[in-house]
C-alpha cells in the first residue's frame, strides 16, 4: 500500500468529515433557533416533542462523526510513526481487505471481533 496516497485518502476523508460536523452543529443552532423563536414548550407541545427528537438525532450524528474524525486522526498519526497497519492490540499486520473497507481499523481482524 502507498503511504502518501493513504495519508491524502484519510486526509480526504478528514475533510469531509470536518465539513459534516460544521453542517450538523449549523443545523443544530437552526433547530434550536426555530425552538426560541416559536417558544414551544419542548414537554408538552407535540411540535416541540418533534424538535427534540429531531435535536437528539443531530446530535447522534454529530457524535458519530466526531468519533470518526477521532478514528481519523488516530490513523494518521500511526501512519506518521510508521505503525499503521498493525494491529494495536496483537502488532499483528491488519488484513488489506480489512484496512480498504475501513481505513481508520487499529486492530486486526481477530482482536475486533474477540471484543
Ligand atoms: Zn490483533
Amino acid at each position: 500500500m502507498d503511504p502518501s496516497s493513504l495519508a491524502d485518502q484519510l486526509n480526504a476523508e478528514r475533510e469531509k468529515t470536518l465539513e459534516r460536523i460544521a453542517a450538523l452543529a449549523h443545523d443544530r443552532e437552526g433547530v434550536i433557533e426555530s425552538c426560541v423563536s416559536t417558544g414551544v414548550d419542548d414537554e408538552h407541545d407535540p411540535e416541540g416533542a418533534t424538535i427534540a427528537f429531531e435535536r437528539a438525532q443531530i446530535e447522534a450524528l454529530l457524535d458519530q462523526s466526531r468519533r470518526h474524525l477521532s478514528d481519523l486522526d488516530r490513523a494518521l498519526r500511526r501512519l506518521d510513526e510508521g505503525a499503521y497497519g498493525r494491529c494495536e492490540v496483537c502488532g499483528a499486520p491488519i488484513a488489506a481487505e480489512r484496512l480498504a473497507a475501513r481505513p481508520t481499523a487499529l486492530t486486526c481482524i481477530a482482536c475486533a471481533s474477540r471484543r
